[in-house]
């Protein structure tokens, strides 16, 4: 059993380190709320390798059958599994919070625990809190050190979350019930010190294709009219196009700032009274001797060891920030290659390899986002 005073000063001593992780309060940012661009001349991007401040890659969890959410009794626990959203974890983070904590209202219990503090777990434990639960996370790791601090963030609700092939209608209503409530939540995150922002997108195309990541094959499968919540992209005339490739399309779309993001995550769990201890679970019987009745597993790639889920695997994505230039209110995207002005960066990205677990940057990668970015600002007008 935990000693209450160690208890006390362990959960101390995380909210703490995660004042001290995030900084103590986000610095403004001037431009960040003027989302809509001047069509006719928008700000350079400058593009060089000197400016270049952080790399990454981080690791999708992905499984070919989707997330999964369901219960599970395992020894003497109730297990409420949410984990394996692939690239769309954070736009469905709500969603499938959601689910779940109405799994874990079928155990009638009033203690839960959650395995995992990324963007899910959180998510997951702010959603049981709202509902009257005490939660504690355990896990072995927070930000910056999870994959939901190495992600792009933005609204892909489609993205490698499941293998077109595998989507049944069971999986299709729940995706609309997900993708609804996170849809409607992120709203009502909008002018909270911009943890989420709404920002015009710009999609060149200059006749190469994508690289798959199943989203358009999903798009026509799981995006009915009742989930079809975004403007489409209007593709723009010769006057109010700001590149000089000929078909550009423009649409808003909505991003969320990691970092600021996941510390009002952990912040408003530790506020609300929530814990978080330090533990890494290794094998079922790890889970089995938590003081809890119902525990809520969302630990993302990390359930393969701890479950077996031979399902579940990496795909891996690099991002390469270069120093923030405030005055950027758009991104753009081409060949598979997009940037978007984050606070804390100006974040390059695309690539996405199945199975890799290597997390070490490859500089061709690097090269060839700062080449396309090289690029696309040469074609920008003005
Ligand atoms: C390059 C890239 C770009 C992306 N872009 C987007 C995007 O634009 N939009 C979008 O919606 N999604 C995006 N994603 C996907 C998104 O980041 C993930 O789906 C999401 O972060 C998964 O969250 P999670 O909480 O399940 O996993 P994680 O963030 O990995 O959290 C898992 C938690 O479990 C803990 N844990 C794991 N194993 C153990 C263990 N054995 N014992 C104890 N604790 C353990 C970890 O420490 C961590 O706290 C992107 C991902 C990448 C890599």
């Amino acid at each position: 059993m935990n000693h209450p005073r160690r208890g006390f000063i362990k959960s101390l001593a995380m909210a703490t380190v995660g004042t001290s992780l995030f900084g103590a309060c986000a610095p403004s940012y001037p431009n960040s709320s003027a989302y809509v661009s001047n069509p006719k001349k928008l700000p350079k991007v400058k593009v060089s390798k000197d400016r270049i401040i952080k790399e990454t890659v981080g690791l999708r969890p992905f499984r070919q059958g989707g997330p999964r959410i369901e219960k599970q009794e395992l020894g003497s626990k109730t297990i409420v599994h949410n984990y394996g959203h692939g690239g769309s974890g954070w736009s469905l983070s709500w969603g499938t919070a959601l689910i779940a904590s109405e799994l874990v209202d079928e155990t009638k219990t009033t203690k839960v625990a959650v395995m995992g503090c990324g963007v899910v777990g959180l998510s997951t434990a702010r959603t049981l809190q709202k509902k009257g639960y005490e939660v504690t996370i355990f896990t072995k790791d927070s930000y910056p050190n999870i994959t939901s601090a190495m992600a792009t963030g933005t609204w892909s609700p489609t993205s490698r979350l499941v293998k077109p092939d595998r989507v049944t209608p069971e999986f299709a209503a729940m995706y609309q019930k997900a993708c609804t409530h996170s849809y409607k939540t992120f709203q009502r995150l909008l002018g909270l010190n911009h943890v989420v922002d709404w920002m015009d997108s710009y999609r060149i195309s200059n006749g190469e294709s994508r690289a798959s990541d199943y989203s358009s094959e999903l798009k026509d499968k799981l995006v009915t009219p009742e989930v079809d919540f975004y403007p489409k992209g209007e593709p723009l005339k010769r006057k109010e196009n700001p590149f000089k490739y000929s078909h550009v399309s423009k649409s808003p779309t909505t991003i969320f700032n990691i970092p600021s993001y996941l510390k009002m995550l952990q912040d408003d769990f530790l506020l609300a009274g929530g814990k978080i201890r330090i533990k890494t679970f290794q094998k079922p019987e790890d889970v089995d001797s938590l003081p809890f009745q119902c525990v809520v597993n969302c630990t993302g790639l990390g359930a393969q060891d701890i479950f077996g889920d031979e399902e579940l695997m990496p795909v891996s994505g690099q991002l390469c920030f270069l120093i923030p230039q405030p005055e950027l209110n758009y991104r753009a995207n081409m060949s598979g290659v997009y940037f978007i002005p984050r606070r804390d960066g100006i974040m390059l990205g695309g690539n996405g390899i199945d199975g890799n677990w290597e997390t070490t940057p490859d500089p061709e990668v690097r090269d060839k986002y700062l080449t396309a970015l090289e690029e696309m600002m040469k074609n920008l007008k003005g």
